[in-house]
C-alpha cells in the first residue's frame, strides 16, 4: 500500500500560487463546510481547500501533488453519504473543490445533450435543459446541493432510475484529470463507441479514486407532456411485486417511478412533518407511489394510469387507491416519500442501509433481513422504504420506541454485517446507489470475491500509481 506526504510549506505555497490566494482556504473556521459532512458522521482535517477555475490549474495541483505524493481529496456538493468527500482525519490530504467550475460549456438541443461542468449543481443542470424545451432526468433529493462532477463519481441514482438508468446511463462523455496532471479529453456525445475498454464507465462510480472529473456530456430527454401520479396501498410485498410488473408491463417506459414506503416509513413522516397526510383514511403495511409519464397528449398520462388501474390482477393487489387530480396534491404524494428521512430523525436513532437485490427477491428479502436485525436488537424498528423498480432498498433500522439511542448505535457494525451478509445470501449489492466511500470500505473486502477485488487494485495501480487520489476510500 502507497503512503502519501504531509504538504511541507513549499509544497503548500506552491499550490496555493496555482489557484491565488483568494482561492486557497487555511483557515480552520472557513475550511469547516468542506470538512463535515452531511450527517456528521465523518470529520476531516486538510492543511488546505483550494477551489480551482479552469483544467488547466486542476491538473497543474494534480502535476504537483503527485511529483510531491499528496493526497487530493476532490469534492463538489459536499452532500455524499459515505464520507467519500471528506478529507482523512490526518490532515495530509489537501481538498480539491471543483465548485468553481459551474459553466454550462455547449448545448445541442437537437441532438439533445449538453456539456457542463462538474461544479454545475444537479438543479441547475436541470435549469440548462429546461431552457432550451429539454429534459436532464437525474431526480435526487439533494439536488440543489450535488453536482455533476459527484453524481458522475458516485454513479448517482434517484427515484427515475426505473426509466431513465443512473448517471452511467446519462452520461456520454468525460473530461477528466489524471492523476498525474494529463487531461484525458473523453467529451464525446457518441451512443456507439465500441473502440476497447470503455474508459468513461471505469470513471464513472470511482468516487475520486481514479481521476478529477472536470466535465460531462450529458443526455438529454424530452420532456413529458402529461404526467400522472397515484399513491396505491398493499397489503404485503408480494402484492407490491405483482403491482410492479404488472404496471410495467403495462406501461413500459411511460412509469417513471415506482417507490416503496413501509407503514413505519409513513408513520414517521405524519407524526413528524407538517402539512403531511396520507389520502386514504387507514395506513396500509406498503405504500406504493407510481408515476406515469407520456409525451404524446395533456391527457395520456391520466388515460394511462386509468387503464392499468382497472387491470384485474392490479385490483387484486390494491387495498387503497389514490389519484393526483391536482399538481399540489402530486407534491404532497412525493413529499410523504421524500421526507422519510428527515422525518426518522424524530424516531431517534437509526442504522442505514442503502442495499439491492434483484426485484424479485425484494418480498423475500425484507421479512428475512427484520428478523435477524430484531433478534440482534429486540424492539428495532425496520423502516424499509426506496426505489422498489431498481430493487433498491433503504433498509432503515430505527432504535426501540423509548430505547437508549447510544446502546442503539453501538449495534451499528454488528448490524451492518449481519444486513450484509443477507444481502450476500441474495446476490445483491452492499451499495446500491451512495458508493463505498470509507462507510463501507470495509464491507466491501468482505462482500467482494477476491477476482473482483484484484481487478480493482490492478486498475487503480495503473491509474495511480503513487496513491494519491482520494487515499484510504473505496479499497
Ligand atoms: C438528502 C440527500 C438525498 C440523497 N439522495 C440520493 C439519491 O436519491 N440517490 C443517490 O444516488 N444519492 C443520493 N444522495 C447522495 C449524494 O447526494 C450523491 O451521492 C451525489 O451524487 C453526491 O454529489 P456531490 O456533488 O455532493 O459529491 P460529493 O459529496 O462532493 O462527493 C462524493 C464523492 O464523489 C467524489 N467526487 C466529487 N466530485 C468529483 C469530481 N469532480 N471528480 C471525481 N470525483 C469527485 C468525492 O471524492 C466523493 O468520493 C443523497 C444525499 C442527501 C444528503
Amino acid at each position: 500500500m502507497t503512503t502519501t506526504n504531509m504538504p511541507d510549506t513549499d509544497s503548500l505555497a506552491r499550490l496555493i500560487a496555482i489557484v491565488g490566494d483568494a482561492n486557497a482556504i487555511t483557515d480552520t473556521a472557513a475550511q469547516a463546510p468542506f470538512l463535515t459532512e452531511w450527517r456528521d458522521r465523518y470529520r476531516g482535517k486538510t492543511p488546505v481547500v483550494l477551489k480551482p477555475g479552469t483544467v488547466r490549474e486542476v491538473s497543474e495541483i494534480l502535476k504537483l501533488a503527485n511529483h510531491e505524493k499528496i493526497g487530493v481529496v476532490t469534492q463538489a456538493g459536499n452532500t455524499g453519504l459515505v464520507g467519500g468527500q471528506i478529507a482523512r482525519p490526518a490532515g495530509t490530504d489537501i481538498v480539491l473543490s471543483v465548485a468553481r467550475l459551474n459553466q454550462l460549456r455547449t448545448l445541442d438541443a437537437n441532438n439533445r445533450h449538453m456539456v457542463v461542468e462538474a461544479g454545475v449543481t444537479l438543479a441547475n443542470a436541470q435549469e440548462h435543459a429546461r431552457n432550451a424545451g429539454l429534459e436532464f432526468p437525474l431526480r435526487i433529493a439533494s439536488e440543489g446541493s450535488a453536482c455533476v462532477g459527484g453524481a458522475v463519481a458516485t454513479n448517482a441514482g434517484g427515484v427515475h432510475v426505473v426509466a431513465h438508468g443512473s448517471m452511467r446511463n446519462l452520461t456520454l462523455g468525460l473530461e477528466v484529470v489524471l492523476a498525474n496532471g494529463e487531461v484525458w479529453d473523453g467529451l464525446r456525445a457518441l451512443k456507439k463507441d465500441n473502440t476497447g475498454y470503455d474508459l468513461k464507465d471505469l470513471i464513472v462510480g470511482s468516487e475520486g479514486t481514479l481521476g478529477v472529473v472536470t466535465a460531462a456530456a450529458l443526455k438529454l430527454v424530452t420532456p413529458p407532456v402529461s404526467v400522472a401520479t397515484a399513491l396505491l396501498g398493499a397489503s404485503t410485498l408480494d402484492d407490491v411485486a405483482i403491482l410492479f410488473a404488472r404496471l410495467s408491463r403495462h406501461l413500459g417506459a411511460n412509469l417513471t417511478a415506482f417507490e416503496f414506503m413501509s407503514d413505519q416509513a409513513l408513520s414517521f413522516v405524519t407524526d413528524a412533518i407538517p402539512n403531511t397526510r396520507l389520502p386514504f383514511g387507514k395506513l396500509c403495511p406498503w405504500t406504493v407511489l407510481i408515476e406515469i409519464s407520456s409525451g404524446r397528449s395533456p391527457d395520456d398520462a391520466d388515460l394511462m394510469l386509468e387503464q392499468a388501474l382497472c387491470d384485474e390482477t392490479v385490483l387484486s393487489c390494491l387495498r387503497e387507491s389514490a389519484i393526483a387530480t391536482s399538481d399540489t396534491m402530486a407534491q404532497s404524494f412525493w413529499k410523504l416519500r421524500e421526507t422519510i428521512s428527515e422525518a426518522q430523525k424524530h424516531g431517534g436513532g437509526s442504522i442505514k442501509h442503502d442495499i439491492s437485490v434483484p426485484i424479485g427477491q425484494i418480498a423475500k428479502f425484507i421479512p428475512a433481513a427484520n428478523a435477524r436485525v430484531t433478534k440482534l436488537c429486540p424492539g428495532a424498528r425496520p423502516c424499509p422504504f426506496g426505489h422498489f423498480g431498481d430493487g433498491n432498498i433503504h433498509y432503515n433500522i430505527s432504535q426501540p420506541e423509548d430505547g437508549n439511542k447510544d446502546a442503539f448505535l453501538a449495534h451499528w457494525e454488528e448490524m451492518q454485517t449481519v444486513v450484509h451478509d443477507l444481502v450476500r445470501e441474495f446476490d445483491g449489492s452492499i451499495s446500491a446507489e451512495h458508493g463505498i466511500g470509507i462507510m463501507k470500505r470495509d464491507a466491501l473486502k468482505r462482500t467482494k470475491s477476491p477476482a473482483e477485488l484484484a481487478m480493482m487494485q490492478s486498475i487503480k495501480q495503473a491509474l495511480d500509481p503513487n496513491g494519491i487520489l482520494n487515499p484510504g476510500k473505496v479499497l
